[in-house]
């Protein structure tokens, strides 16, 4: 397989905040790992204020794709542009990319030396340069969102993984992001605080924040995505609304995978 570098000729389209207009586009994205492909031909156009569900088997490209929305992960053709921005190899271009895309990853990845208060406000104080007056009350205004406000000056190892879950939600949203996404937030906690975690990604979507979220929690799909995208093999296979993606599935392989975790 051959590994190509065309440069991206997208234009970035103007930004704006309106609903209705596109928080991501998503052009025929190719990515490679060496000779391995793990995306090929994704297309995905996420409208500001949209709640997208993917899913799709374990080494599909789900994390792939969205590492690749924020630069934590390079591609080699077609382009992506966030709020206007387009994502390329302009180290200015990616932090501010960054700045506006909110992550929370399965392992939480908070700081372990820095209290809870302290993972909040790192990012707007040294990043937004905001004086840290502002910052810590923000920050306790997002704690007390996430319904965690009585934690904020332990350390990330003396709460529950839940817990940790939220801090790390909170965090993002400290830094006003456009845009959130998740992947797979809740696959490493204990069945017991999978509920507090989507119960705070269910109120966050009810804010109309655009949301791109890898997850297997089909009830929160059902609850809150507007549309479901479904991958496999470096793919998107399938796009659809909950209902008919669960009820009228298109693609042999969508039945396959909701024969295996339904
Ligand atoms: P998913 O999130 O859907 O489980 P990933 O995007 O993590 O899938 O991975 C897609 C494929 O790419 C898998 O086959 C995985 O082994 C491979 N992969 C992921 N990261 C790397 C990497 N850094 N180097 C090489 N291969 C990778
Ligand atoms: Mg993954």
């Amino acid at each position: 397989m051959v590994v190509t570098t065309e440069p991206r000729t997208d234009t970035p389209a103007a930004a704006s905040d309106a609903p209705g207009d596109v928080a991501v586009k998503i052009s025929g994205v190719y990515k490679w790992f060496g000779e391995f492909q793990v995306l090929s031909d994704v297309n995905l156009e996420v409208t500001r204020g949209e709640r997208i569900v993917i899913c799709g088997p374990s080494g599909s490209g789900k994390s792939t794709m969205i590492r690749c929305v924020n630069a934590l992960e390079p591609f080699q053709r077609g382009s992506i542009v966030v709020d206007g921005v387009s994502v390329t190899d302009d180290l200015k271009r990616i932090d501010e990319v960054r700045r506006e895309v909110g992550m929370v990853f399965q392992q939480f990845n908070l700081f372990p030396h820095l209290t809870v208060l302290q993972n909040c406000t790192l990012a707007p104080i040294h990043v937004r340069k905001m004086p840290r007056k502002e910052a810590d009350e923000i920050a306790m205004r997002y704690l007390a969102r996430v319904r965690i406000p009585e934690q904020a000056n332990k350390y990330p190892a003396q709460l529950s993984g839940g817990q940790q879950q939220r801090v790390a939600i909170a965090r993002a949203l400290c830094m006003s992001p456009k845009i959130m996404m998740f992947d797979e937030p809740t696959s490493a906690l204990d069945p017991e605080m999978v509920k507090e975690v989507l119960d705070t990604m269910v109120s966050l979507a009810e804010t109309g924040m655009t949301m791109l979220c890898v997850t297997h929690e089909m009830g929160f799909a059902r609850q809150v995505a507007d549309r479901v995208v479904f991958m496999d093999a470096g793919q998107i296979v399938e796009i659809n609304t909950p209902e008919e993606f669960f009820s009228h599935p298109q693609h042999e392989r969508t039945k396959t995978f909701l024969g295996q975790i339904l």
